[in-house]
Formats: C-alpha cells, sequence, structure tokens
C-alpha cells in the first residue's frame, strides 16, 4: 500500500484510500478492465463507493499518465496499468485482450517521428481467434 500511496504522491494526486484502492486492483489485475468492471470489483469491497468516483478516478489516472486507455473493442474504454508501449490483441471469440510485447518498426513513442510529426504514443490494434480458442476449436 505504501508504495502505491508513493506513486500518487509522486504524480501530484491525493492519496485516499479509495484512489489508492482502484489503483491497487489496476496493478494486480492486468486483465484491461472497463470503469464498470473497475465499479463492480470495488464495490464488493467498498459498498459506498460511487460510480463517479470510480470514473473520476480513473480519469484522474488517465490524465496523470498512471494508465493508458485502449478503444480496441470500439465500444467501451479499456484501462492497462502497463503504460510501457506494447500491443493488443483482442479475441473475436472469447472478448479477452491480451498483451503483445513486439515493437512497432515505425518509431519509438516520446522519440521519433513519422512523415515529420512526432510520436507520442503508438496503438497497434490485432484482432482474430486467440490461442486458447483455436486450441479449443480443433480438440
Ligand atoms: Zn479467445
Ligand atoms: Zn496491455
Amino acid at each position: 500500500m505504501e508504495a502505491l500511496k508513493q506513486k500518487l504522491v509522486d504524480e501530484g494526486i491525493k492519496p485516499t484510500f479509495q484512489r489508492i484502492s482502484i489503483l491497487k486492483y489496476l496493478e494486480e489485475n492486468s486483465k484491461h478492465p472497463t470503469a464498470d468492471m473497475i465499479y463492480d470489483f470495488m464495490r464488493k469491497k467498498m459498498p459506498t463507493i460511487s460510480k463517479t468516483t470510480v470514473y473520476n478516478t480513473v480519469h484522474t489516472f488517465l490524465e496523470n499518465g498512471l494508465i493508458n486507455e485502449l478503444t480496441i473493442t470500439g465500444q467501451e474504454s479499456r484501462y492497462d496499468i502497463n503504460t510501457h508501449n506494447h500491443h493488443h490483441f483482442l479475441c473475436r471469440n472469447c472478448g479477452k485482450i491480451y498483451d503483445v510485447d513486439i515493437q512497432c518498426p515505425h518509431g519509438l513513442p516520446g522519440k521519433d517521428v513519422v512523415d515529420g510529426h512526432k510520436i507520442d504514443e503508438i496503438h497497434g490494434y490485432f484482432k482474430g481467434i486467440c490461442q486458447d480458442c483455436l486450441r479449443k476449436n480443433s480438440s
């Protein structure tokens, strides 16, 4: 908890118990949740927490670069505590989102330019059928 608290302080975010708990959930759950999934989980531990608090916290974390937002499904935002440059694979069958650890050959965010434009972020979205589903279908 102390390390998480310090992480918030370092970003200039007031480390309330609710914010620390949400950060903890994100760190221990790298399954790219939606804000609603975070809310559902938090509500079980803290019945008094409001949806607004969860949404506001997620936005505060986003603004401060503690998390990244993925729009891979096209329907909802998913949140990722892993802010290192990496890509994602969405399974069309089970809906699971996987981290894909390959380097984009066109440049590095914060370093390179593309057609004269400076790159801040790179998001690679791959979609298809994941290896778990492929295995289940072939057996
Ligand atoms: Zn799948
Ligand atoms: Zn990820």
